[in-house]
């Protein structure tokens, strides 16, 4: 049955590649998201869990939220269930993004848009998420079953097209507009877009909508040779979009498509792609729910397990149209943005005044840091306290002695190299 099923997924896909009308299109995706909870049920049967209406921080075994719940109490995120009100959009659901999604389902998160055009093969099997038997299904529908059981609470939306279309564009962006409402009120259009694509032109798509719509999103990317990979926080406006800094290549024109060589396939590791996603989805929980730091770049290089990051500014001279527009209009927000921070700041600090705990049972004092100054220094002069002597010479002592034979050895060695020059040149 579950075979006839599948099949009937691809007609119906099939058939969507046929119709123009947009309300036909979204019938028809309703009719794929029940096939595949029908082929959910067939294949789980009574293990399925059913919706959890609130997320509880009760610590028992049939309480799914509870791990996550505990981040509040340790002090790490001030209200976790917020994350039920956010909706993500992931592009790309490969090697990084099928990976970011399931990670973010199992965190809780409210809605989760997922855009891929391909389907599932059996060499995309040295990855992690997809299964053999998901052979042959679009990679969104797949990554849809899987996800619906991991996590029935969690709003999942399947868009199988090709977002570098003119048609897949517009949908794209639709799509990315489009209003939902969660328990908790309404939320407009998208919180993050995280882009897990593997090719420059699809990145630049991304990098317009979110620039058009001054959305907020994230950049991840795995080098062909498997071992290194990065992560990019770009915020129209305000940090440098992906047009502001175009890899040398492309700035010098050549076409993306002919750089490929025949029969040459790109290297991929689980290992490369797990790491690229759990950087990227950290980043994007500490974005949502407001904790830790949210790192404008990081790179992985796995060959030396080095990490660098950095800061890139928005070119004023970019070509993209839309990201001088935002740049304009980010910088005639900045006085009312740098009152607001400063204002912030004074409410915090001011808060801050005074003891932080009025007494203590364990009689803990702090001590003022010149304190601890003026004490180290008397240790070095070596003023002890009375009865007191210093069992070795003093640093000063030490000092003195090590620089003249220090300089003494110097004298010494240029003495030497004068003397076999002289023989040298005697030869
Ligand atoms: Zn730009």
């Amino acid at each position: 049955m579950e075979e006839d099923l599948r099949s009937l997924l691809q007609d119906l896909e099939s058939l969507k590649g046929c119709v123009s009308d947009r309300y036909r299109i979204g019938s028809i995706d309703e009719m794929k998201q029940r096939v595949v909870s029908i082929v959910n049920l067939t294949k789980s049967g009574a293990t399925r869990r059913s919706k959890v209406k609130d997320m509880s921080a009760e610590v028992v075994d049939s309480n799914p939220y509870s791990r996550l719940m505990a981040l509040q109490r340790m002090g790490i995120v001030q209200n976790y269930e917020r994350i039920r009100d956010f909706s993500v959009a992931i592009v790309g659901i490969g090697g990084v993004g099928s990976v970011a999604a399931e990670m973010l389902t199992r965190c809780g998160i409210g809605r989760l848009l997922l855009y891929d055009y391909d389907t599932v093969e059996l060499a995309n099997m040295n990855r992690l998420f997809f299964r053999p038997d998901q052979v042959g299904m679009t990679k969104t529908d797949a990554a849809v079953q899987t996800l619906s059981d991991i996590n029935p609470d969690v709003v999942l939306e399947s868009y199988s097209l090709n977002i570098t279309t003119v048609k897949g564009f517009e949908v794209f962006m639709e799509s990315l507009k489009r209003r939902f409402s969660q328990k908790s009120g309404q939320n407009s259009g998208v919180d993050l877009v995280l882009s897990c694509v593997d090719n420059y032109e699809a990145r630049m798509v991304v990098n317009q909508a979110c620039n058009e719509l001054g959305q907020t999103w994230m950049e991840s990317g795995v080098s062909e040779d498997a071992v290194s990979g990065h992560i990019q926080l770009l915020v129209p406006g305000e940090t440098a979009c992906f047009a502001c800094a175009p890899p040398l290549v492309v700035a010098s024109g050549v076409d993306e498509r002919t750089l490929k060589r025949e029969g040459v396939c790109a290297a991929s590791l689980p290992t490369t792609m797990g790491v690229v996603a759990g950087l990227l989805v950290q980043n994007a929980l500490k974005y949502l729910l407001k904790f830790g730091h949210v790192s404008p770049y990081l790179g992985y290089n796995s060959l030396k397990d080095f990490f660098p990051t950095m800061e890139m500014r928005p070119n004023p001279q970019c070509s993209n149209n839309a990201c001088i527009e935002r740049q304009k209009e980010y910088l005639q927000t900045k006085p009312a943005r740098d009152a607001a921070a400063k204002s912030k700041l004074e409410a915090e600090s001011s808060k801050n005044e005074g003891p932080l705990h009025m007494d203590n049972e364990w009689n803990i004092s702090v001590v003022d840091d010149s304190e601890m100054d003026s004490q180290n220094s008397c240790g070095v002069s070596g003023a002890l306290p009375e009865g007191l002597i210093h069992e070795l010479p003093t640093a000063e002592k030490d000092h003195g002695s090590l620089a003249t034979e220090e300089s003494k050895t110097v004298e010494d060695d240029l003495e030497e190299l004068q003397r076999q020059l002289d023989a040298l040149n005697a030869a």
